[in-house]
């Protein structure tokens, strides 16, 4: 069986900066790409606050030059979706969805979280092109444009609050009679003259042309339909943390999000460590992700030590 110091799970800013310092460290590690190889930041456009890079750079880009970064120390980067982890076992051993058995000594676990979407093939459609789940990746486009925000809890309200900072006239579409988020929030929300809410609407359908969003068809819950022009559509109705593989193995929240000691990458599980969105319900940052992860190369590289 193929043994390893370190295995990292999970491609995006956390991974890829916890494998540059773990290589760089001779833990020799080995990384697993999974499902959506260098995760979220590839589903952006461009990427305007990722400090060192003045003139911006697309999530693509990005992800590609971290890769490289973390190739050129010697990581081994591999495409393929890790199965299981027997925490029972030291090492750990586990076990890739083609059969392989790896035993590693320490594992970082970086599988991101899945923002949620409507569902609707239009909202697909212009991914990227006016439809952000990020306000604070992408608001920054729309300024002194119109823009609308799904949702009606803490995110949402937050998300927009923020655009409205930026934007002309930011539309809050709930779909209940009622905000979910903290009162607090809400008197943010209701307090902000450009914010409209539009409580208890729906969106049927999201309208664009080659150029992006221009607009969203809104269905009320009494089934009147109307449309409004908006140039960025923002989805704030949760995330999905990606953690189905750890489930029942670490430690987490009663949002499913990996609990991890506070100020280190920790997890209820001695040798293994978590590092970006997967622990991190709050901030949801690149930059906050890449952090983490060298927090997490750090931690695996004093275990390994420790247990020599
Ligand atoms: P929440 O699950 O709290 O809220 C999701 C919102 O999206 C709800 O209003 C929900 O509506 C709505 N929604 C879900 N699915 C759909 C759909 N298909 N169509 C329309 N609307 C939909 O998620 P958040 O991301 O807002 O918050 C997650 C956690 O993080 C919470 O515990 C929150 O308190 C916390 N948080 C705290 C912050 C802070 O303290 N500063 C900031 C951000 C988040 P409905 O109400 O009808 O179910």
């Amino acid at each position: 069986m193929e043994s390893v110091k370190c295995l990292i799970i999970g491609s995006g800013p956390a991974g890829f900066t916890a494998a540059i310092y773990a290589a760089r460290a001779s833990l020799s590690p080995v990384l697993y790409e999974g499902i959506e190889p260098g995760g979220q930041l590839t589903t952006t456009t461009e990427i305007e606050n990722f400090p060192g890079y003045p003139e911006g750079i697309t999530g693509t880009a990005m992800m590609e030059d971290l890769r490289r970064q973390a190739k050129r120390f010697g990581t081994d980067v591999r495409t393929g979706i890790v199965g299981n982890i027997d925490t029972t076992k030291r090492p750990f051993v586990v076990t890739v969805e083609d059969g392989k058995t790896i035993e590693a000594q320490t594992i970082i676990i970086a599988t991101g979280a899945t923002a949620k979407y409507l569902g609707l093939p239009s909202e697909q459609k212009f991914k990227g092109m006016g439809v952000s789940a990020c306000a604070t990746c992408d608001g920054f486009f729309y300024r002194k444009q119109d823009v609308a925000v799904v949702g009606g809890g803490d995110t949402a309200c937050e998300e927009a609050t923020y655009l409205a900072s930026l934007c002309r006239q930011v539309y809050l579409i709930v779909r209940k009679p009622f905000l979910r988020a903290s009162k607090a929030m809400q008197e943010r929300v209701f307090n902000t003259p450009n914010i409209k809410v539009l409580f208890e609407h729906n969106t049927a359908e999201v309208l664009g042309d080659e150029d992006g969003v221009t607009g969203v068809r809104l269905r009320k819950n009494d089934g009147e339909e109307y449309e409004i022009a908006i140039s960025g559509f923002f989805l704030a109705i949760g995330h999905h943390p990606n953690t189905e593989l750890v489930a029942g193995k670490l430690a987490l929240d009663e949002n499913g999000y990996i609990v991890t000691v506070a100020g280190t990458s920790k997890t209820s599980c001695e040798g293994i460590f978590a590092a970006g969105d997967v622990c991190d319900p709050h901030y949801r940052q690149a930059i906050v992700a890449a952090g983490k992860g060298c927090i997490a190369a750090l931690d695996a590289e004093r275990y390994i030590q420790a247990h020599k």
